[in-house]
C-alpha cells in the first residue's frame, strides 16, 4: 500500500478515476465547447494555464454572481476561488456593476485624468498611509513599474525577492534557490537573459540571509508579499518584519510590498493591520471589483525622488505605464469598490467565516489524525500537507502534492465546491455563507473517509 501524507494513494487514485468519469458524464456542454475551443485557442483555452485546472476537460462558465458560479451545463458551485482574489468581494458587486453600467456610456478611456482617479488616490492614501499613487492594469504591471521606479530612484541595479515568491509575470522575480544557489525558475518559457545577474533571492524568515544579501548596498528594493501566499501560505515569524524593515533601511534599500493577495487582511492590507511601513505598495486583482486595474503607492520621500529622477532623465519613453491604465471606467469601478464594497463591515463577515472554516478544517484533520496544517490570513485560509506551518518557500514547497491536490479539488468540484487551483487556498467573500463552509467540510470529510490510510 503506497501512502503519502497519510493518504492511501491506491484508494485516492481509484476514487479519482470515478470522479473523472462522473465529471465527463455530467458536463456534455462544457465538453462540446472544449472540442470547439481546441480549434482556435492554444490548448483550447484563452490562457494556457486555464488548461491546468484539475478538471479532465475545461469547465466553461456561464454566469458568476456573488459567491456562486453556474457552468454551461447548469451546475452551480460555491466559489472559494473567487478568481484567485480578483472577485474577493463576490462576483459583480452591485455598487461596482452599477458604476460600470452608469459610466460605460460616458467614455471608457481617453488618456486624460478624471476626478475619480483623484478620489481613488485620496482614498488609497488614507487607507495605506502612502500619500502618492500611480495606476496600472494588472498587479504584474504595477510590480514591474514599481521595480523600475525603485531602480531609477536609488541608482542601484539589483532587487531581492524571497524563495518561492510569485509577483505576476515579472521576469526579474523568477529566481529560486536551488541547493543554496540563485537559479532562474526552470519552468520559464522563452526567457533568455541571465535573471540572476540582477536578482538576489533568500529564504523568507531568514534575517541573517537578508542582512547578508543587502550588505554590499547594491539592492534597490526588496519585493515581498508581507506573508507569502503563492507557494502555499507562509506567515512571518513574530517580530520578523520589524527587524527586516530595519535591515532594509540600514542598507539604503527600499521595501516594496506586494499586497495583491494580502489585501485579504483588511481594508488597508497586511501593512496597515500589522504596522508595516513600506516605501512602495502594490495593489491589484480585487481593487476594481474584478475589472482590470492596479495601483502602486509611494512614500512622500520616494515620490519626491521619483519625480526628480523623471525630470532629470532625457525626454522620451520611461518604460513605465501603458495606454489603458487609469482609464475612466476602471477609475469609476475602483471608486465604487473602495467606497461601498471594500468596507470594514464586509471584512468582518469574511474574517469570521474564514475563521470558522479554518477551525473546522483543523478539527477535521485532527479527527483523521492527518499531519496537515491550516493557516489563515484574514479572509483566506489554506490547508497544507505538512504537520507544522512552513516557515519559508522551501518548506512550503515540500508540503505541496499536485496529485493529491487534483484528487481533492475534482472531488469537491463534483459536489459543487470550487477551490483555487495550483494550491489549496480557500477564499471568503462577504456572500460566502456559513452553510457553504459546512458543505465544504462535509464533502472533504467524505473524501477523507474514502482515502485515509
Ligand atoms: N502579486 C501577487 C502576490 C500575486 O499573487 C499575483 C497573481 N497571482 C500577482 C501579483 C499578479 O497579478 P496579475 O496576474 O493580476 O497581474
Amino acid at each position: 500500500m503506497a501512502i503519502r501524507h497519510g493518504i492511501d494513494l491506491d484508494k485516492a487514485r481509484a476514487l479519482h478515476e470515478r470522479e473523472t468519469e462522473d465529471f465527463l458524464a455530467r458536463h456534455s456542454r462544457s465538453l462540446e465547447l472544449a472540442v470547439r475551443a481546441g480549434e482556435h485557442l492554444l490548448f483550447g483555452v484563452p490562457l494556457h494555464w486555464m488548461d491546468d485546472w484539475p478538471t479532465p476537460r475545461s469547465l466553461f462558465l456561464a454566469v458568476a454572481r456573488n459567491a456562486r458560479l453556474t457552468d454551461v451545463d447548469g451546475h452551480v458551485y460555491a466559489d472559494f476561488c473567487l478568481g484567485d482574489t480578483g472577485a474577493m468581494f463576490g462576483h459583480s458587486p452591485a455598487p461596482v456593476a452599477e458604476a460600470i453600467a452608469r459610466e460605460s456610456a460616458r467614455g471608457l478611456t481617453a488618456m486624460l485624468p478624471g476626478e475619480d482617479a483623484l478620489w481613488v488616490a485620496e482614498e488609497l492614501s488614507r487607507r495605506f498611509g502612502l500619500p502618492v499613487w500611480q495606476f496600472a492594469l494588472s498587479a504584474s504591471d504595477a510590480n514591474r513599474f514599481a521595480i523600475r521606479w525603485a531602480r531609477a530612484v536609488t541608482g542601484r541595479d539589483r532587487i531581492l525577492v524571497f524563495n518561492g515568491c510569485y509577483h505576476g509575470t515579472v521576469d526579474d522575480v523568477f529566481v529560486d534557490l536551488a541547493g543554496g544557489q540563485a537559479t532562474p525558475r526552470s519552468s520559464l518559457l522563452g526567457q533568455v537573459y541571465d535573471l540572476t545577474e540582477h536578482t538576489r533571492v533568500v529564504e523568507f524568515n531568514d534575517l541573517a540571509a537578508l542582512e547578508d544579501a543587502l550588505g554590499d548596498c547594491r539592492v534597490a528594493c526588496v519585493l515581498a508579499e508581507p506573508a507569502m501566499t503563492n507557494i502555499g501560505m507562509v506567515l512571518p515569524d513574530p517580530g520578523y518584519w520589524e527587524q527586516a524593515q530595519a535591515i532594509i533601511r540600514r542598507h539604503g534599500s527600499l521595501l516594496l510590498l506586494d499586497e495583491t493577495h494580502t489585501i485579504s487582511c483588511g481594508p488597508g492590507g497586511y501593512a496597515a493591520a500589522h504596522g508595516l511601513r513600506p516605501d512602495m505598495l502594490v495593489l491589484g486583482k480585487p481593487l476594481a471589483g474584478g475589472l482590470p486595474a492596479a495601483a502602486y503607492g509611494f512614500s512622500a520621500e520616494l515620490a519626491a525622488r521619483a519625480q526628480q529622477a523623471k525630470r532629470a532623465a532625457p525626454p522620451g519613453h520611461s518604460g513605465i505605464g501603458t495606454t489603458l491604465s487609469a482609464n475612466r471606467l476602471a477609475c469609476a469601478a475602483m471608486r465604487a469598490n473602495l467606497a461601498e464594497v471594500m468596507t470594514e463591515d464586509n471584512y468582518r463577515i469574511m474574517f469570521e467565516r474564514a475563521g470558522q472554516l479554518a477551525q473546522g478544517l483543523r478539527e477535521l484533520f485532527a479527527r483523521f489524525a492527518l499531519p496537515w496544517c491550516v493557516t489563515q490570513l484574514g479572509a483566506r485560509c489554506e490547508f497544507q500537507f505538512t504537520a507544522r506551518p512552513p516557515r519559508n518557500g522551501s518548506e512550503a514547497e515540500a508540503g505541496q502534492d499536485e496529485e493529491l491536490e487534483r484528487c481533492i479539488h475534482l472531488y469537491l468540484l463534483n459536489r459543487g465546491l470550487l477551490i483555487t487551483p495550483f494550491h489549496n487556498m480557500l477564499l471568503f467573500s462577504p456572500h460566502t455563507s456559513e452553510a457553504d463552509g459546512q458543505h465544504l467540510l462535509e464533502a472533504f470529510s467524505a473524501w477523507l473517509e474514502g482515502t485515509v490510510a
